[in-house]
């Protein structure tokens, strides 16, 4: 039996290899320490949680508009005006199952078949998949560790061809935490602009940024930017919502509506009750991600702390998000037991089975001879992990 070509070209997510052994180790009652997880470990606040319970009880249980309610909309472009001088119309506002869903809307909507995309590697495991989905070519901008994981103007220069559609840009980035200043995300801009590439904006981690850095969408940079300029935001990870699925999208009209329409036949509405959720979430009060933010603030220093005592490892201070990119070029080529070190992939996977640490490998972010490591776990559990790593590679010959 034949199955479709653009189906079987999807691969499985490479974080679930090592995730499904991960599983396997505890259910056998190991005690294994993970530091693959992409959610928060906080609950969701209260306030949000009970206007949930409220709609529910108001009996808003039922389809709402395919691009989301009114109230919620307006929340959405209320936020980036505040937060962002940026000036949207609620109709420029499309809300959906998350944002990784607002990002299948948007490549959908933007790709004809043979369309390529740029997209800086490191970059997040679903963009490529997504894209080749949608019809278009992934063209992978490698980045290095001294430029900090990022791309500039005269990077992104050498692959733009006629059938450049698209950059995609993640800033705070997953999996390397960093966050483009002012300068760098002009230069990208002006690039942009002068070629007339559309950037996928995706901002999930806007909130979750440090020392007193502050977030700059690349929409910021004129009205044309604006234009071109496709954000991606959603609640899951700045409010611990990552369950209750709700992402969108800021743009310009015309894609909104192209958006809606295939929104409508695809999944209809966004769910109701999460919707009512999300709208608190970003209406009412902002205390619990103040307070997720500092904590995450204080176990980044200590997590970049612990790694770079490691003599073989090391990572650059991540600025944003919840994850630690750690290079492990000192140790690859080395031996463990007799078993040569010879990718990402192998250290996690003797690290697993000897330590019981659960990281991830950098092949599926599309890069070599690193791991991520996400802190949103407890302090405690960041101590004991970074020791047993450091007993891993102290065993290195
Ligand atoms: N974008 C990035 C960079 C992410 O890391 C994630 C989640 O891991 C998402 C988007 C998806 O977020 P959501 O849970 O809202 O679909």
């Amino acid at each position: 039996m034949k199955y479709s070509q653009k189906a079987l070209n999807i691969s499985a997510s490479p974080t679930l290899a090592i995730d499904s052994l991960a599983k396997k180790l505890k259910e056998a009652g190991e005690n294994v320490i993970g530091f693959g997880a992409g959610e928060p470990d906080f609950d969701t606040p209260d306030n949000i949680k009970y206007a949930a319970v409220s709609a529910i009880v108001k009996g808003y249980t039922k389809y709402t508009p395919v691009a989301g309610i009114s109230c919620l909309k307006e929340a959405v472009a209320k936020y980036y005006k505040e937060n962002y001088a940026l000036d949207y119309s609620p109709d420029e506002v499309v809300v959906s199952n998350g944002a990784k869903h607002s990002l299948m809307n948007v490549f959908f909507a933007l790709l004809n078949e043979g369309d390529e995309v740029l997209l800086p590697s490191p970059y997040w495991v679903t963009y490529p998949e997504l894209i080749k989905l949608a019809g278009g070519k992934v063209v992978v901008v490698p980045t290095a560790k001294e430029s900090n994981y990022k791309v500039s103007g005269r990077d992104l220069q050498k692959y733009i061809t006629s059938k450049t559609k698209a950059l995609v840009l993640n800033s705070p980035s997953n999996p390397s935490g960093m966050v483009y200043t002012y300068e760098e995300l002009r230069e990208i801009v002006e690039l942009c602009i002068q070629n007339e590439i559309f950037i996928i904006s995706d901002e999930i981690y806007d909130k979750l940024i440090y020392d007193g850095k502050k977030h700059i969408s690349p929409a910021s940079f004129g009205e044309k930017a604006k234009e071109l300029t496709i954000i991606v935001n959603g609640v899951s990870k700045s409010y611990a919502m990552t369950g209750w699925r709700i992402g969108y999208t800021l743009s310009n009209k015309e894609l909104a509506k192209i958006m809606t329409n295939l929104q409508s036949h695809t999944t209809s509405n966004p769910n109701s009750i999460a919707q009512y959720a999300a709208y608190e979430a970003l209406s009412g009060p902002q205390e619990s991600l103040k307070k997720m933010v500092q904590e995450f603030a204080k176990r980044r220093d200590l997590i970049y702390e612990l790694v770079n005592e490691i003599e073989g490892l090391s990572s650059i201070k991540p600025q944003g998000a919840f994850y630690i990119w750690v290079d492990l070029s000192g140790v690859i080529g080395k031996s463990f037991e007799g078993k040569v070190i010879d990718s990402a992939n192998t250290f996690a996977k003797l690290l697993l089975e000897n330590e019981k640490v659960a990281v991830v490998p950098s092949e599926g972010f599309g890069m070599e001879n690193h791991i991520r490591l996400s802190y949103a776990t407890s302090v405690q559990n960041i101590k004991e992990g970074l020791a047993r790593i450091k007993r891993f590679v102290e065993k290195l010959k």
